[in-house]
């Protein structure tokens, strides 16, 4: 069953109701531009095929429910109670229902929307984004749920700011500190394009990648390796460029350019500034992909996604063997291109594949890992897609 109608059948089945309608939103993938978000710089997502569904039923008491495959049990507020819930009391649900609701409460506190003046919802949700790898389906369900209550309530906010609420759910009422980069990808996705998205000005354009023309697959490998913000990696990278954008006297590291790093390489220590060169290639790595598509297609980037890996695994330092293990395995077996995606410590690679040699691709990789002694990986074709919308 796919998960909308899996999404609709939920619906019916705790509510005993049809559906008003279903709306969905999709995961992402990060083509380039690594933890350059939080450094004010550029990043390139797409929005998968794979989506998580909402279907919506209305309600008169004006509370609202929330089902979701992924957990047996329903959730139900008062929509005038949310403003209690978030962010103090945010323990008295199940975290993943801080998800929707946490988005219902952004919506209402940026529209200034009362909770009376809104018709109550039951929203059941059903998802094909794989969960916690890498894919986004937080992103995903925030999105969906988004979409489907800015419609249901008549709220006329538009993509961007719909993309801002999913990040003040995620931030403020699920508590977890993320950028807005995989809500823009999985608002604005288009067919067989990336977004080109600036994280200070928030200006996105729709890039076209052109991998169906010419007979490019994207091939993900996840290593099944699990990443965990708390861990304190992400957070020591973190200081690092701040402590870099300090010394180099600007506001973010975006403000530096290659011609600087000499400079930078006199003035901090060899691990800041190691930390401070990945930011400043990888995001000219951003600039020049987007160039090189438009100039010479899909099949000339292969070098850039190859030298954002060497500088994640060798300046920055967050990728791990079962990656580098995934990137080799996918160039000897002739990709275009690989790098690990994703914020590191674990996840996925991408690799950038002739459509006949996909297969040849994940079997390199399945002994790959075999021959190492790593746990098999979880590999799989995306494609770049259409973001989030109703669908009936
Ligand atoms: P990722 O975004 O990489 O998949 P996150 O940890 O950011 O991983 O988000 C995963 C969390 O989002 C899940 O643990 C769950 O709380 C919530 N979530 C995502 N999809 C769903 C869904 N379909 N139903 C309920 N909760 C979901
Ligand atoms: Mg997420």
């Amino acid at each position: 069953m796919g998960s909308a109608t899996a999404a609709r059948a939920l619906l019916t089945e705790v509510a005993g109701i049809e559906p008003v309608g279903t709306w969905s939103a999709p995961g992402r993938v990060n083509l380039i531009g690594e933890h350059t978000d939080y450094n004010d710089g550029f990043v390139l997502p797409f929005a998968i095929q794979q989506r998580t569904h909402v279907a919506l039923g209305t309600r008169a008491d004006g509370r609202i429910r929330v089902v979701s495959t992924f957990d047996g049990d329903a959730v139900e507020v008062d929509l005038a109670a949310l403003d209690e819930l978030f962010p103090a009391n945010r323990g008295e649900v199940p975290e993943w229902a801080a998800y929707p609701l946490g988005v219902a409460w952004a919506l209402l506190r940026r529209t200034g929307r009362s909770a009376v003046s809104v018709t109550g919802v039951d929203l059941a949700i059903a998802s094909d984004v794989p969960i916690g790898a890498g894919l986004s389906s937080s992103a995903a369900i925030e999105g969906a749920v988004a979409t489907t209550l800015n419609d249901a309530w008549g709220l006329g906010l538009d993509r961007v700011a719909l993309a801002q609420v999913g990040r003040t759910a995620e931030n403020e009422a699920v508590g977890a500190p993320t950028g807005i980069m995989d809500q823009m990808a999985s608002m604005l996705g288009r067919a067989d394009a990336a977004i080109f998205l600036d994280c200070r000005s928030l200006a996105a354009s729709v890039v076209d990648l052109g991998f169906a023309d010419a007979g490019l697959q994207l091939v993900v490998i996840d290593t099944g390796v699990k990443h965990s913000h708390a861990t304190g990696g992400y957070g020591e990278r973190r200081a690092a460029c701040e402590r870099g954008a300090e010394i180099m006297g600007v506001r973010a590291l975006r403000d530096v350019s290659v011609d600087d790093l000499a400079r930078a390489a006199e003035l901090m220590d060899d691990v800041t500034f190691r930390r401070v060169r990945h930011i400043v290639t990888e995001n000219q790595r951003v600039l020049d992909t987007v160039a090189v598509l438009r100039d010479h297609g899909p099949r000339a980037i292969g070098a850039l996604l190859l030298a954002s890996h060497a500088s994640m695994r060798d300046d920055f330092e967050i990728s791990v063997p079962e990656l580098d293990t995934a990137v080799e395995a996918a160039m000897s077996a002739g990709a275009i291109g690989a790098r690990m995606t994703g914020g590191g410590f674990g996840g996925a690679a991408i690799a950038l594949v002739e459509h006949d040699r996909v297969q040849t691709v994940m079997d390199a990789a399945a002994s790959a890992f075999a021959a190492s002694g790593f746990a098999a990986p979880t590999m799989f074709t995306v494609v770049p897609s259409v973001g989030a919308g109703r669908d009936a």
